[in-house]
């Protein structure tokens, strides 16, 4: 997969919205979007005027698309299954994008940013259930059960992440037991779960073309 390697706050700079990649100090007063709202490059604070709808809905996939970590090709492929699927196309995109176990492991406070938790879930710090499962996009369901691994549980990146965790609300689908450093999944979640400021009809557009 290729990576994105210029900073991430241009990220959130590009899609005028804080995406939360750099965990504490996107709380702090050094965010990078917090000091300097427009878009990045040298004629970021000139830019404005009218965009076309293509516009609207490239940017709307490509916020989303990053918000989550993905690749093109692996976004299209929760697109291309939320599609075949029998529910409204975009609700399941983003209860599908809600459920990997990435997502899943840093909603729960337990890493500090969704590329963060990947590197975790890459790293077999977590069982579902019982069993080690060591792929981000993994579907959690409801009722599963998110641990660590007990040799994990004095990773520092883990622990910091979890320190910080007060500072993020946690959704309502999700439960986090601090004490035993594990987490449940109540329910599925629902569009309202996701907080965020998206668009999904734009996306769906997108793809329609
Ligand atoms: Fe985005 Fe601010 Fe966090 Fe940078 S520090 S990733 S700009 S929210």
């Amino acid at each position: 997969m290729s990576r994105y390697r210029e900073s991430v706050c241009r990220i959130c700079r590009r899609e005028n919205l804080k995406l939360y990649f750099k965990g504490d100090r996107c709380y702090s007063d050094k965010c990078a979007y917090d000091r300097r709202s427009y878009p990045p490059g040298q004629h970021g604070q000139r830019r404005g005027g009218k965009i076309s709808d293509y516009g609207l809905q490239l940017r709307e996939k490509q916020k989303v698309k990053r918000m989550y970590g993905l690749s093109e090709k692996q976004f299209r492929l929760f697109f291309e299954r939320a599609d075949r699927g029998k529910g409204v196309t975009g609700t399941s995109l983003l209860v599908m994008l809600e459920r990997r176990l990435d997502n899943v492991v840093y909603r729960l406070g337990l890493a500090n940013s969704r590329s963060q938790a990947r590197q975790l879930v890459k790293h077999n710090h977590f069982f579902v259930n019982g069993r080690k499962v060591n792929i981000p996009s993994y579907q959690v369901d409801a009722g599963d059960v998110i641990e660590l691994r007990e040799k994990s549980k004095n990773v520092e990146v883990i622990t910091e992440a979890m320190e910080a965790v007060i500072r993020r609300s946690m959704p309502q689908w999700l439960e986090l037991d601090k004490e035993g450093m594990k987490g449940s999944i109540k329910a599925l979640p629902v569009r309202d779960d996701i907080t965020m400021p998206i668009q999904e009809h734009q996306i769906v557009e997108f793809y329609s073309k």
